[in-house]
This record gives C-alpha cells, sequence and structure tokens, in this order.
C-alpha cells in the first residue's frame, strides 16, 4: 500500500493521510493549514493533491480544525463517501466547522474593506458545505474494530487523551498494522482519560508537537494560576485569560469550580465566549467519555463546570458591559487573541496597570498573543494603537499533548513496529523526537515533506 502526507508536515497544522491500498483509497484527517503567512497558508488550503470524488471513506481523529477543518472542501468538490469519527468528535467538528465558515466569511468582509491583506480571502467553503459534509459523518465507538470500504479494511478507534473524542485509530490493511496517533494527550488524567495502550502495529505515524521537551508539572501551573488570580484581585484590576473553546476553558472551569466549593478562591468569573459555551455544553452531555476523575467529581456535584460565582455571558452588548466592574476573572476566545471577544477585553485592559493577561495555551508566531506576551510595548487592535501597561503573566504546564517522554513512552509500548513516520511537529521537535526513539528502535524512521508519498 501506499501513504502519501498532505500537511502537518514541518509544521503542526494541515494534518492530513492519504492511504491507498489494493482496494481502496482513504484519508485520515483533513485539516486546515492555520497561523503565520496567511496568504501562504490560504493557497495550501485550497491545494488539495488528489481528486475527492476517488475517496472510499475518511477516518477522522479529532475535532480540532488543523485535523477537521478542510473536511467540508471535500464534500464541496464531490465526495460522497462516509467520515468515521467517535460520537465526542462528531459533535464537536459540528461546533468547530460552523465556526470556521463563519470566520471566512468575516475574513472575507475584512479584506474587502482593509488594505492588511494584499489579496482576497474568498472562504475556501461556504456554511452550506459545511451543512453537506455533516451528514456524512458516522458515529465509531472506542475499542469496537469495524470492517469498512470496499472489503479488507478494519479499523479500531483507541483512546487519545488530548482533548475529548480525541482517538488514534489503528487500520488493518494488507495484513499490516498501520497506526496514527492523532494528536496524544498527556500521561495523567486531566479532565480527559490518559491515552490508550495500543498493543501492536507494523507501521506508526506520530505527532511531535513537543517533540524537544518535557512540560511542567501540572500541580506547580495550579499553584501559579492561583497565586496569580489572587494578586490581580487585590490590585484591583481584571484578569483575562484568553482561552481555546475546546478543552482548556473546560480545564479552567473545573479548577475554578473546585477552588470555589473548597473556599480556596471565591471571585466573579466570566465566561465571555459563544463557541466556548456550546463546547461546554458538548463535554457536560458526554460525561462518560471523561476521564474517571471528572466522572467521579460529576457524581458529588451535579452542576460540572457550574459553580455560583461564574457568569456566562451570550451577548455582544453584555461583553462590552464587562469590564465597568472590576475583581473579575475573564476567560474569553481567541485562545490566540486572533479575534473573537478578548480584542475587547485586551483593549480596555491592557492599558491598566492593575489588570493582567494570564495565557496558559501556545501562542503562536504572529499572532497578537504572541505580541503581548513577547511584551512589545504598543500593540494594533482593530486598527488602533494600544500601549501595554498591564501585567503579563504565562504558566507553561498545561498543555493538551504529550511532552518529549510522554510521546517515547507511548511508543515504547507498542510491539512488532517496523516503520514510523514523524508527523506534525517544526524541524527541531521531529529531529529531537527521532533521536531520541533511535534509543530503543531499529526500523526505519521517516520525516515526510509534504506530499511525499511512501510504498509501505
Ligand atoms: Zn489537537
Ligand atoms: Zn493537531
Amino acid at each position: 500500500m501506499k501513504i502519501t502526507f498532505l500537511g502537518a508536515s514541518e509544521e503542526v497544522t494541515g494534518s492530513g493521510y492519504l492511504v491507498e491500498s489494493k482496494k481502496n483509497k482513504f484519508l485520515v484527517d483533513f485539516g486546515i493549514f492555520q497561523g503565520g503567512d496567511s496568504k501562504k497558508n490560504y493557497e495550501k488550503n485550497l491545494e488539495l493533491g488528489f481528486d475527492p470524488k476517488e475517496i472510499d471513506f475518511v477516518l477522522l481523529t479529532h475535532a480540532h480544525l488543523d485535523h477537521s477543518g478542510r473536511l467540508p472542501l471535500l464534500a464541496k468538490n464531490g465526495f460522497k463517501g462516509e467520515i468515521f469519527a467517535t460520537h465526542s468528535t462528531i459533535a464537536l467538528s459540528e461546533i468547530v466547522l460552523f465556526d470556521s465558515a463563519k470566520i471566512q466569511n468575516e475574513n472575507l468582509k475584512n479584506s474587502l474593506w482593509s488594505k492588511k491583506e494584499d489579496f482576497l480571502q474568498e472562504p475556501i467553503y461556504v456554511e452550506k458545505d459545511v451543512k453537506r459534509v455533516i451528514k456524512q459523518f458516522r458515529k465509531i465507538s472506542f475499542r469496537k474494530k469495524l470492517k469498512i470500504g470496499k472489503g479488507g479494511v478494519e479499523v479500531e478507534f483507541f483512546k487519545a487523551g488530548h482533548i475529548l473524542g480525541a482517538s488514534s485509530i489503528r487500520i488493518f490493511v494488507e495484513g499490516k498494522f498501520l497506526t496514527f496517533s492523532g494528536d496524544i494527550g498527556r500521561a495523567f488524567e486531566t479532565i480527559v482519560p490518559t491515552p490508550d495502550r495500543i498493543p501492536k502495529s507494523n507501521f506508526l505515524v506520530v505527532e511531535s508537537t513537543y517533540g524537544d521537551r518535557d512540560h511542567k508539572n501540572i500541580k506547580e501551573s495550579y499553584a501559579e494560576l492561583l497565586k496569580v488570580c489572587k494578586k490581580v484581585i487585590f490590585d484591583g484590576g481584571n484578569l483575562l485569560i484568553p482561552s481555546f473553546a475546546i478543552d482548556r476553558t473546560q480545564e479552567l472551569l473545573m479548577i475554578f469550580d473546585k477552588w470555589s466549593k473548597e473556599k480556596i478562591l471565591n471571585v466573579p468569573v466570566i465566561l465571555d465566549s459563544p463557541m466556548a459555551k456550546e463546547t461546554t455544553m458538548v463535554y457536560k452531555t458526554h460525561i462518560s467519555n471523561l476521564s474517571q476523575n471528572t466522572q467521579n467529581f460529576a457524581l458529588t456535584d451535579k452542576s460540572l463546570f457550574w459553580f455560583p460565582e461564574l457568569k456566562v455571558i451570550s451577548s455582544y452588548q453584555d461583553s462590552l458591559k464587562t469590564n465597568s466592574r472590576k475583581g473579575q476573572i475573564i476567560i474569553a476566545g481567541s485562545g490566540m487573541c486572533t479575534g473573537g471577544r478578548i480584542l475587547n477585553h485586551l483593549k480596555e485592559n491592557l492599558p491598566n496597570p492593575k489588570s493582567a493577561i494570564c495565557f496558559v495555551g501556545f501562542q503562536a508566531e504572529g499572532t497578537l498573543g504572541r505580541e503581548i506576551l513577547e511584551k512589545k510595548p504598543i500593540v494594533s487592535i482593530f486598527g488602533e494603537d494600544v500601549g501595554i501597561k498591564s501585567q503579563i503573566f504565562t504558566i507553561n504546564g498545561f498543555s493538551a499533548h504529550a511532552g518529549k517522554r510522554e510521546i517515547i513512552d507511548w511508543i515504547e509500548q507498542i510491539n512488532e513496529k517496523e516503520k514510523i513516520f514523524i508527523t506534525h511537529g517544526e524541524t527541531l521537535q521531529r529531529e529531537s523526537l527521532k533521536t531520541e526513539i533511535q534509543k530503543n528502535f531499529n526500523g526505519e524512521i521517516f520525516l515526510p515533506k509534504r506530499f511525499e508519498t511512501f510504498e509501505i
């Protein structure tokens, strides 16, 4: 069989793999390229590298846009097959794909009247393409083998941790096992479970986002967050936490919920993200796919992710009024401050020395979040210069991705490996992971380039 790498090669976004066996042609993930040079990524997003009409089916590891974000393009270009994913992944994908179509529409409007971009950002797909592709989703349960396609293919989804519903997918085809790690979660329980052990696989495609480093201790990170919250409230400012709508927000709500009940921290917490409100509802209704710790917590606390000090804001008008009060914690998106309601809050709070911004997630090069994190004296928000006088904090332990040691441990428990392909990482991270894997593995290791094909 043949495997072609469609993205997430030498970078972390645009995951997508084309597998061609004698009887079947299928994809694993088909994500969007994000961040950095938007014109370059815009063009990459339109370059498919295959004919969607010839694809028999798609397997989706999880809902993040860098894995699911180009699925509507398939439907738009004639793909008629089924897309297999876990129930939770389907529920979250619906939210992120509709949001993606909406943002693309807004980007088009912005590029029409601003001179910022030197090209017209026509949406690569619109809402009707999302509606069409969603009808092609099919539920698959964890650890249930399923024969699919035109024969000879059996798939099994394993828990990957990472975010709700996230999977590693093992495929049995032409007498061999081929496993795609998806994004691998942490080796300890967060609000989602730890990754499943995969007994054996001949070929392995593995992510390497943090292939060069281990994360800080999570308990220390909670302690740091508590200290920051107490300081800003004492100072009389507001604390802004830019947050990803999937998983990070729910993790924060869970910890604030605990601190509220244990009377450790009883201050107003504002959730100002319509998308995070929706994804939190999915987390609440898919509780059996959360970690045992979270399920146990939910048994004693029926109002999971809710506590008396939490205020969830829906309307844009209410969002604008939020900063008339001080002494609050405001959680809003987007996680890297590239859009969303966090922008208004930043504009209000960045000039205030009593307020603070606390980053709890990765801030990519070229984003407003990165500029603030690097303490640029002045940033531009809605075309206006905003001076930074507020306090800036970064807490590093909250990652939903396995660190270097965790990835290695995950790989090492898989038997009968012959070939390993390292993807979903920048050059330094991939090289570093390769060096580490080689210490205990004699087979071949590849660092594929985009559109590179391997006969396996
Ligand atoms: Zn992910
Ligand atoms: Zn990813």
